[in-house]
């Protein structure tokens, strides 16, 4: 079987992802669609790296509170948004190797991204990764913010229970409810394969029980990760779906909605 990975990093040049090794490079994407088990792989680096340097806290937690940061570093956003267009446009064939970012809001419902950038992406991964408060909140919690992500016009929910696993098992009614809230907006539900989540199967067989679609992700910070397909197969197998019912996720440009909550 042949898989893409719509949620993948890169940590060369001018760090679009801090968190990515240096030596995953767009290259290393691209040869791996040569051989072996790749059919297309989107680049969505992290919105708020665009935003933020990498000694600013940068990272979603650290401005959840305080949206204006985001904001704050205009030159720098500037720059950097010029050189990840201009390196966008020359990796990326939009045919099997696509151009993307993965988005966060914050408490006020600000998107970490410019939101000008939405024509030029094929992908938008849309995910939580902060949860505010008391853990026994959370459930709560996750789906405000899932409320307010998908308002916007993104095309993947990324992760959908990494944080809010950190509580627990996820509770039945928030995996179904999750879903729902997803497929009403014709976002896709990723099933991802950096930190395997004990919940993938069970939303799987929801998800294709309810019609929604599914986008695989590799969520890749390390060339090692570009062997993960073997956990997509495995999460299939647990699931007990039946393949040929899942609705694979591929990228259809949205035509940005007038409903963004921008600041
Ligand atoms: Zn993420
Ligand atoms: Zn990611």
């Amino acid at each position: 079987m042949l898989w893409s990975s719509w949620h993948n990093h890169t940590g060369d040049g001018a760090r679009f992802s801090y968190c990515a090794e240096p030596e995953l490079t767009p290259d290393v994407y691209r040869k791996a669609l040569r051989h072996g088990p790749w059919q297309a792989f989107a680049l969505t680096e992290h919105a708020f790296a665009l935003a933020i340097p990498a000694e600013e806290r940068p990272w979603p937690h650290q401005w959840y509170e305080e949206p204006e940061r985001l904001w704050a570093y205009r030159a720098f956003r500037e720059e950097k948004t010029e050189r990840f267009l201009e390196r966008t446009a020359a990796a990326c064939d939009g045919k099997r190797l696509y151009r993307g970012l993965e988005v966060e809001v914050a408490w006020d419902g600000t998107l970490s991204m410019e939101p000008q950038l939405w024509p030029y992406l094929d992908v938008v991964i849309g995910s939580i990764h902060y949860l505010p408060g008391a853990r026994e909140t959370w459930p709560d919690a996750h789906i405000m913010q899932l409320a307010t992500l998908l308002a916007y016009p993104i095309d993947i929910l990324g992760h959908p229970f990494r944080e809010l696993a950190k509580a627990g098992p996820v509770p039945e009614e928030i995996i179904v409810e999750t879903l729902k809230l997803a497929h009403d907006a014709d976002v896709a539900i990723e099933v991802n394969a950096h930190l395997p989540c004990g919940d993938d199967a069970r939303m799987l067989a929801h998800a294709v029980r309810m019609g929604c679609r599914v986008a695989t992700g590799l969520d890749a910070h390390a060339r090692a990760e570009l062997a993960g397909h073997a956990y997509f197969a495995r999460v299939v197998a647990d699931s007990g779906v039946n393949p040929a019912d899942i609705r694979f996720f591929k990228p259809v440009r949205k035509s940005p909605k007038p409903r963004v909550l921008a600041r």
